[in-house]
C-alpha cells in the first residue's frame, strides 16, 4: 500500500536525518509520480502527501488537470525532475512550482522569458551530472560556475540548489562520493557567493545515504508506489 510505504519511508528518513545530527523537518519527501495514474496520487494527497514530482511535461499536464478540481482546497507542490526541452519552458513554467532539472544558459533564459510573461517567479534547481555516463543531463561541474553567474542576471528565476542523479548501484554507498560531491560543490559555491540551500539528491535505493550526505529534498517513486511498468 502506498500509503503505509510513505510513512515507513517518512520514518527511515527521519532516522536518516538524526543520525547525520540533522532535524529530520530539514528534510522533503518529493514523491515521484511518474507513469502512476491520477487516482493513487489523489491517495497520496488524501493521505497527507503534499510534494510530487513528474518527469515529463505532457504526462504531468494532463495528470495536474485530473487532479485539480478534486484536490482544490489542498496546497500541492509539483515539482519537474526530468530533462526539459526549451519548446516546453512555457508549459514548464505554468505547471511546475519548483524546476529541478536547469542545465544549460539557453533553457535558463527560455524559462526567465516565459516566467517573465506569466508574472512568476519561478523557483529552479541546477542538475550537476557528477558521472560520466552518456545518458544523463545536466551541468558538468566545470560548466556550473558560469551558469550560476548567467542565473544571477535572470530575475524571474529564484535559484534554491542543486540536484543530481548518480549511476545506478545496487549498494547504496557506492552513491555516497557523488552525494559528498554535490555537498561540496555547494559549499564551493558558497564561498564564492551563491546561496544554494537546497540539495535534490536520492532515490528509493538510496535516500538514507544521500539525508546522510546533507539531503533536503530526496525524489522516491518505487518505493511508495511500486515498481513502474
Ligand atoms: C524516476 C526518478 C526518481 C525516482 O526513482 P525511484 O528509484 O523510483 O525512487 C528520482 N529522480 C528522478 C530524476 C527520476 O527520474
Amino acid at each position: 500500500m502506498p500509503i503505509e510505504n510513505a510513512s515507513l519511508i517518512l520514518k527511515k528518513m527521519s532516522h536518516a536525518a538524526m543520525r547525520a545530527g540533522r532535524c529530520p523537518s530539514e528534510v522533503k519527501l518529493v514523491a515521484v509520480t511518474k507513469t502512476v495514474g491520477a487516482e493513487a496520487v489523489k491517495k497520496a494527497v488524501d493521505a497527507g502527501l503534499r510534494c510530487f514530482g513528474e518527469n515529463r511535461v505532457q504526462e504531468a499536464q494532463k495528470k495536474i488537470s485530473d487532479l485539480i478540481s478534486e484536490i482544490s482546497n489542498s496546497r500541492i507542490e509539483w515539482h519537474l525532475i526530468g530533462h526539459l526541452q526549451k519548446n516546453k519552458a512555457k508549459y514548464a513554467v505554468q505547471l511546475f512550482d519548483v524546476i529541478q532539472t536547469v542545465d544549460s544558459a539557453a533553457l535558463a533564459e527560455e524559462l526567465n522569458r516565459q516566467a517573465e510573461k506569466a508574472g512568476k517567479i519561478q523557483r529552479i534547481l541546477i542538475q550537476v551530472k557528477l558521472s560520466e555516463e552518456e545518458a544523463k543531463h545536466g551541468v558538468s561541474e566545470k560548466e556550473l560556475m558560469s551558469l550560476l553567474e548567467e542565473i544571477k542576471g535572470l530575475h524571474n528565476l529564484k535559484l534554491e540548489g542543486l540536484m543530481t542523479m548518480p549511476p545506478y548501484f545496487e549498494d547504496a554507498e557506492k552513491a555516497r562520493p557523488y552525494f559528498k560531491r554535490l555537498r561540496e560543490i555547494r559549499d564551493e559555491a558558497g564561498r564564492e557567493g551563491y546561496s544554494l540551500p537546497e540539495l535534490s539528491m536520492g532515490m528509493s535505493g538510496d535516500f538514507e545515504v544521500a539525508i546522510e550526505e546533507g539531503a533536503t529534498m530526496v525524489r522516491i517513486g518505487t518505493a511508495i508506489f511500486g515498481e513502474r511498468k
